[in-house]
This record gives C-alpha cells, sequence and structure tokens, in this order.
C-alpha cells in the first residue's frame, strides 16, 4: 500500500488525495483509548520519516489522532528524516513549546507531557503578504515586479505534528501527527515539486527559497559581504534540498542580484514625514511588533520591535536566565532614545531581543510594554521565566520589572564605569594622573560597603585633583547631582558579574559603531532611519553570528563571533598582566 502511494504522488495531484482516502479508508483501525499497550517503534535506518512508521488512532471514536511512539533519543532522527522526504523537502521549526518538571504532578493520565513541542513546516503556517494580512496561494515567480513581494518561504503549509516527551515514560516520545500532507487551507499542495503552483520550465527542480536561506541571503547583502560569496553560500543552502544543475545556479544567480538590488534600492524614508513613514513601516511590519502607540495629546510615542527571531530566542537563551537592558542609547542624538532587551548566549554573547523606541520612563508606559512582550512569550511558551533583570540606570523604574517578571533585579556598572572613564581619558591627559582618579572613584564607590562617607571621600577627591579643572568641572555638574541616587541604587541592588556587565558594553559599543559611523546628522533624527538599521543590520549581523555557531558553514564568522566573547579573550590575556 505505503508503495503504491509513493508512485503516485508523482503522477497527480488529486490522484494523491484520492490514495491518501483508500488509505485511511483500509487502514481502518480501531480506536485505542490508552497508549500503555501501542508497541515502540525503533527503525533501524539512521534517518527516518513518517512514512517508515505505523501510525495507530488513539482517542474517542469523535476525536482522535494518529500516534506513533518511539524512543526520544531518536526524535532528532525522525525529524531530519521528514524534513528531507523527496516529494515536499522542507524544515520543521519549533512553533509552540512546553516543558514541566519532573515530579511536579501528583495525578497524571499515561499521556501527559514532560516537554511539549509543536513543530511546523517552515513553509507555514501563515501566508504573509505586505500589512502582515494572508494572501492567497500564487505563482513562484522569480521575476516579480512587485518590490514587497511576501517572502516565497511563507506558504501556508498546514503540515505540522506534536512530540511529546512521555511524563510517565520520559525515555520516550509520542509523535502526534495528523496533518502529514504539505498542504495550505485550501487543501492544495503548496511547496515542493508537487506544487502546481510551481509549474513551470523547470519550476519542478526548483524549490521555494526557504525561511532559512532567504534569512541568510539577505543578511549577507545587509552586512555587505560580496555577491560572489553570497550567491556561493546561497547555492550551497539550495542544494542541500535540490541537488546540482546548471539551471538552478543560474536561478539563484538572478535571484541573489535581485534581491541585491531590491536591497539597495529600499529606503527607511516610507514618507517624508518621518511619523507617517513609522506608521506605514508599523503597517507592514505587524509581526515584528510588540507593542505600538502612536503620539497624541495624552499619550507618548511607543514602539516595541521583536522580530519572529529574535522572540524564539528571548525563549531558548532567556528561560531560566537573565534579560539586561541597555537603556538610554542615542539620549542626546537621537530623536528618541532607544533601550534594548539582551539575553546572554550560549557564549554569553549578549543578544538583542527586543528594542524599544520611546522618551516615555514613566512607570505606567514601561508597565505597558513590558506586559505586551511577556505576553508575547507566555504565549509561546507557558512556563517561560527569568531568574533575573538587569538593569544600567539608576533612574530606571523598578517596580514594572518586579510586577511583570516577578524576579530580582540586579544592578550592572557599566554605565558609570565606562561614562568616568571615558571622561577622565578625554580631559586629563596624564596616564598617571587618569589611573589615579579612577581608583580613587572606584574607591568612592566601594565606600558604600564600607560605612565610610562619601560626601567626604569625593571632597577629598575634587580637592586632590583641583588642577583637572575640565575633569573637576564635569564632574561636579553632571555627577554629585545625581550620585546620591547612583550609590544608593548600587547598595540597594544585588550587582551583576562583570562578564555579563562586559557583554552588555560590548553590545552598546557595535550599536554606537553600526548607528553612527555612517550616518548623516539628519538622519538620527528620524524614527524610520533608526528602525531601519536595527531590523535590517544589527538585526542580519547577531542573525548570521548565531546561524554561524550553530550551522558550522560560516566558519570564519563563527571564529570571529567565538574570539569576540570576552572570557575568549581573557584566555590570552598574559600572566603577567
Ligand atoms: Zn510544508
Amino acid at each position: 500500500m505505503k508503495q503504491l502511494v509513493v508512485v503516485n504522488v508523482w503522477l497527480d495531484q488529486e490522484f494523491y488525495q484520492l490514495a491518501d482516502t483508500l488509505i485511511a479508508v483500509l487502514q481502518h483501525m480501531d480506536i485505542i483509548e490508552s497508549i500503555v499497550n501501542i508497541p515502540v517503534q525503533n527503525p533501524s535506518e539512521e534517518e527516518f520519516s513518517s512514512a517508515d512508521l505505523n501510525w495507530t488512532k488513539f482517542g474517542s471514536a469523535e476525536r482522535h489522532d494518529d500516534v506513533a511512539l518511539i524512543p526520544y533519543a531518536r526524535v532528532d532522527a525522525f525529524i531530519i528524516g521528514e524534513c528531507s522526504k523527496i516529494e515536499c523537502p522542507t524544515r520543521f521549526h519549533i512553533e509552540r513549546g512546553r516543558k514541566r518538571s519532573k515530579g511536579s504532578l501528583k495525578e497524571y493520565k499515561n499521556d501527559e507531557y514532560l516537554e511539549y513541542r509543536l513543530y511546523w513546516c517552515s513553509f507555514g503556517p501563515e501566508n504573509y503578504g505586505e500589512g502582515g494580512g494572508i494572501l492567497p496561494s500564487r505563482r513562484y515567480r522569480l521575476n516579480t515586479r512587485n518590490r514587497a513581494a511576501r517572502p516565497q518561504s511563507m506558504r501556508g503549509c498546514t503540515c505540522h505534528f506534536v512530540v511529546k516527551r512521555l511524563y510517565a515514560r520520559p525515555s520516550l516520545a509520542l509523535l502526534i501527527y495528523n496533518d502529514r500532507r504539505h498542504v495550505n487551507k485550501s487543501g492544495f499542495v503548496c511547496h515542493g515539486p508537487l506544487d502546481r503552483d510551481a509549474i513551470g520550465p523547470g519550476a519542478k527542480k526548483i524549490p521555494y527559497i526557504c525561511s532559512e536561506i532567504q534569512q541568510q541571503t539577505m543578511s549577507m547583502i545587509y552586512l555587505g559581504i560580496p555577491e560572489e560569496n553570497v550567491l556561493e553560500k546561497h547555492i550551497e543552502g539550495i542544494q542541500r534540498y535540490c541537488g546540482s544543475n546548471a539551471k538552478v545556479n543560474s536561478l539563484a544567480s538572478q535571484y541573489v542580484q535581485k534581491l541585491g538590488m531590491i536591497i539597495k534600492r529600499s529606503t527607511h524614508e516610507l514618507d517624508l514625514d518621518d511619523q507617517a513613514s513609522i506608521r506605514m513601516w508599523v503597517e507592514r511590519n505587524k509581526k515584528s511588533i510588540f507593542f505600538y502607540q502612536d503620539t497624541s495629546e495624552t499619550k507618548p510615542f511607543i514602539l516595541g520591535i521583536q522580530t519572529e527571531w529574535q522572540l524564539q530566542q528571548m525563549i531558548r537563551f532567556g528561560h531560566r536566565s537573565l534579560i539586561a537592558t541597555d537603556s538610554t542609547f542615542g539620549i542626546k542624538r537621537l530623536k528618541y532614545p532607544l533601550c534594548t532587551l539582551l539575553v546572554f548566549d550560549s557564549r554569553q554573547h549578549a543578544l538583542p531581543v527586543a528594542w524599544i523606541i520611546t522618551r516615555s520612563i514613566a512607570k505606567p508606559d514601561v508597565s505597558n510594554w513590558m506586559k505586551a512582550l511577556l505576553g508575547r512569550v507566555i504565549a509561546v511558551d507557558p512556563g517561560w521565566k527569568v531568574n533575573g533583570f538587569l538593569v544600567d540606570d539608576a533612574a530606571a523604574e523598578i517596580d514594572p520589572i518586579r510586577e511583570t517578571f516577578s524576579c530580582p533585579v540586579l544592578f550592572s556598572l557599566w554605565r558609570v564605569r565606562r561614562s568616568w572613564l571615558r571622561n577622565i581619558v578625554k580631559k586629563c591627559c596624564n596616564i598617571e594622573v587618569q589611573r589615579e582618579i579612577f581608583k580613587r572613584l572606584g574607591e568612592v564607590v566601594y565606600s558604600i560597603w564600607g560605612g565610610v562617607n562619601y560626601v567626604v571621600a569625593l571632597e577629598e577627591l575634587t580637592q586632590d585633583f583641583v588642577d583637572q579643572t575640565a575633569f573637576v568641572q564635569y564632574f561636579k555638574a553632571t555627577w554629585v547631582p545625581k550620585i546620591e541616587m547612583w550609590l544608593t541604587t548600587m547598595k540597594t541592588l544585588p550587582l551583576a558579574s562583570q562578564e555579563a556587565s562586559g557583554a552588555i558594553e560590548a553590545y552598546h559599543v557595535k550599536l554606537k559603531v553600526k548607528l553612527y559611523d555612517d550616518s548623516h546628522l539628519g538622519a538620527l533624527q528620524r524614527v524610520d532611519w533608526l528602525v531601519h538599521k536595527l531590523t535590517t543590520e544589527l538585526h542580519s549581523s547577531y542573525w548570521l553570528d548565531r546561524y554561524a555557531d550553530e550551522s558550522d558553514s560560516f566558519q570564519n564568522v563563527k571564529d570571529e563571533y567565538i574570539a569576540s566573547t570576552s572570557w575568549h579573550r581573557a584566555l590570552h590575556i598574559p600572566d603577567t598582566a
């Protein structure tokens, strides 16, 4: 029976559907109500797919699922096999996940999960077009003249399955797989060689460009990598799906060229008026926005940006870990300051997972966007929890953080340290003096734990360096009025580690380079420009770093990335230093 299907899928879509129905009828078995007696299947192949498993109907006559039991250790082998089926090569991504800890349930059914993961075909689930609305499937065309064409990856595919690691038997995984066909909501095959929309010269050999390759190619172009290298990587990616031939290569080259042109011609200025331009951007990028409030008489402007990829990183690296802020970036130079939320990835790099552009630090405003952000995370992973929240500004509102994330708040000294150091270097020319002032400032900070009166310590400092007029003036004007607030915050909140502070600072420096280096002054006063820079160049650079680290396909990017972690740099400090 299985063989019959394999032959038929190559013939015609209707035949395929018919055969599918036939199978369902022929294979109609009794519905079982408990999974206890389902045999565990462990195919001998290195990788296997749903076609290699026998599926059992589990549930009741009204509602039942197709299920199979496999060893938990073989889940990856199943996913790889399912991705490489010839009639529908694809990738599956985690659309939703949940976890509970062992021993947390007193009573449980035998199909209860310890870990729950919903995998969705990366050509779905939605079919996004401009405005975030759902578009009908349309012909695959490379020569599209419509610049705002939706990503070719989004085909509205409904194929998805669930992997449940069993609570009662953690060594086993229950697969639930009802929608095994790669069809859209209307029931048509929506990608792969059987997609009717893809029929055309050579189309059967050219798969849609999946979101991963598209993101990779876009990121490389945004980062200014030479076109021949972009093309090489692009073809490498496509060949994983469809093998090598001259036609594929020539189309790929056209694709990369066109994408490069579209990107080069694309502008942040969707309208001459910045506010109108931002409104249009928001309308077109709904999926990447978690909070938006336009300026009005009563409300300040707030824009919260988080791409799908950033959301995944926040879930992955933020859970039971730390979130940090780089706040008030560009407070003097940008139209509205930028606040970045960061997580620390597997190499302890600070990774931006959300950007908030606003001038307001009022409690209700902060609370609103924080709740929206947390809501977005919880909707995907209800068990998500953060262990600590690092702030870098003594004026930051702590209550909204505690109320929203229910976690301890820590304080990072990187901002004050950096600010002092920069000004010392700028305003005092003698290295010995620089060193001494910095040391003494450190003593002022540490005095708060030693019971020494900081006012006296500060007084002595300004007296001793009275000849350093530029620095003393700066310090009196900028820091004396608020030093008490900063020292109190340092004393009341636990301090973040030096590694974490170093990682936040590294992000801050990178942001500065990306934003300020090649920008003319007028741009800094436009929010649309800032949004464009963040979501294209900066996002691409972090995306590529992570991708290189995990896929091993960009060895040089990966090496640079690893070498730039503070831990790695620390290894190269000679012992005599
Ligand atoms: Zn699919």
